[in-house]
């Protein structure tokens, strides 16, 4: 009754975005009612009985499992049919979508069972653990158990970076797929975008002698296997794939030291990779700057200006005047070191009888008198500063060290006018204002 089930019926299942259920309903309910009166005659039992409590006696399936098992049955032998066997090459066009109309039996059986009609598969992944760098390659054939790896420990990380180590994994997948009897169709996957796209430069990048080496090695796989079609993919990194993860767990063991033996590995790496000259750039200028930073706070000015910005030296600065006019810059930077044209200064440097403010007359004009506390400019600083920024503007911090501060800084310094001597009239609203240039007094 059966017989080539699994080319006139469709197993019924439930598709995912389905409501009803899909395959041949109507024509396996049928044939199930034949089923249930070969039963009735096995078990004797009466008119009345329920199929399942039959099927159950006779230890049969249900009829629609039943019919799964010989649809089963079929698509596996089909899909394990020989390269060399005329339907083959349908197997493979079959599998490949599930198309929204005129599905064939075979499209059908194949996803009705989740058959992967498989190609060798290569994962590779590079890993910095433990201030070690490594990489792996893992390859899963069609119907082998488990996979094949090598491994690679680079280095120290402070020798290697990651994508070295990605650019190796590549080369150690190329070299697993030349090991391998014949090669078809097989892809290499990174989850790392950039080891990927790099493989297509044409110019100079970081570690190119490894890009070399693995185009040296895909060449080579293309004379050994004529037909082979290999492809490099990218898989994110976080998904779940049973391939993924291998090659990860396998990359941090080569990043702790394990590496493959060294007949199995392509012969550049035999040796030992050279360090990369990015990584030892990086770790020096980090060693650099390491230093820099203990010079300045064995410094006295360091404590000084750490009122103002504990995070020198740093980018912070940088940042804070990175979109300034170069006028405005100045001033700032002027007014964080107190070298600025203000009466104090000025005096210090003898260009100037007095440090007495000339505006209020009162006390010594510093940059914290003329920006917090002069009465003279109370006004200005009332409608440009206090309005604005309350409290935050009430700090020598607040006024020089913060982003929203600075238009209100500029627009209080040009309404007092101090300042104007040196820098002109300071408008803040227009960007390419010529002013006088700067006079050497001070400089
Ligand atoms: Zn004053």
């Amino acid at each position: 009754m059966l017989y080539a089930a699994d080319v006139f019926l469709t197993p019924v299942r439930m598709l995912p975005e389905g409501k009803r259920l899909h395959g041949s309903v109507g024509a396996i309910r049928k044939l199930e009612r034949m089923q249930r009166q070969a039963l009735l005659i096995m078990t004797g039992a009466m008119r009345t009985t329920a199929t399942d409590v039959m099927c159950a006696h006779s230890n049969l399936l249900p009829f629609t499992l039943l019919i799964d098992k010989v649809c089963h049955r079929a698509i596996t032998h089909i899909c394990t049919l020989p390269e060399t066997h005329p339907l083959h090459r349908h197997i493979r066009w079959a599998g490949r979508k599930f198309i929204a109309n005129h599905r064939s039996a075979l499209t059908e059986l194949i996803f009705a069972y989740n058959i992967h009609i498989e190609r060798l598969r290569v994962y590779s992944d590079g890993s910095d653990v433990d201030g070690g760098v490594g990489a792996a390659a893992v390859l899963f054939a069609p119907g082998r158990p488990g996979y094949k790896v090598l491994r690679y420990h680079l280095g120290s990380s402070d020798d290697h970076s990651v994508y070295e180590a990605e650019v190796v994994g590549l080369l150690l997948g190329a070299e697993l797929l030349k090991e391998e009897r014949d090669v078809e169709d097989a892809s290499i996957a990174a989850d790392n975008k950039a080891s990927i796209q790099v493989t297509k430069l044409r110019r100079p990048a970081p570690g190119h002698y490894l890009l070399d080496c693995l185009h040296r090695h895909l060449r080579t796989l293309g004379r050994k296997h004529h037909n082979a079609r290999v492809t490099l993919r990218w898989v994110p990194g976080h998904t779940d794939l049973e391939g993924n993860k291998a090659a990860d767990l396998e990359a941090k063991r080569a990043a702790r030291g394990d590496s493959s033996p060294a007949k199995d590995l392509p012969d550049l790496l035999r040796e030992g990779l050279p360090c990369s000259a990015t990584k030892m750039k990086q770790t020096f200028l980090a060693s650099l700057q390491e230093k820099a930073k203990a010079t300045w706070a064995s410094s006295r000015r360091s404590q000084k200006l750490a009122r103002l910005d504990k995070s020198l030296p740093s980018k912070k600065y940088e940042k804070l005047t990175g979109k300034l006019p170069r006028w405005q810059a100045n001033i700032l930077f002027q007014l964080r070191t107190e070298h600025v044209p203000l009466q104090k200064h000025l005096h210090r440097i003898r260009k100037a009888d007095s440090p007495i403010c000339p505006s209020c007359r009162t006390a010594p004009e510093t940059v914290h008198h003329f920006l917090l506390t002069c009465p003279a400019h109370a006004q200005h600083r009332w409608e440009h500063l206090d309005r604005s920024l309350g409290c935050a503007g009430r700090s020598l911090s607040g006024l020089l060290n913060t982003s929203t501060a600075l238009k209100p800084l500029f627009d209080f310094i040009n309404a007092t006018g101090r300042l104007s001597s040196t820098f002109g009239s300071t408008p803040t609203n227009k960007r390419h204002t010529r002013r006088p240039a700067q006079r050497s007094t001070h400089s």
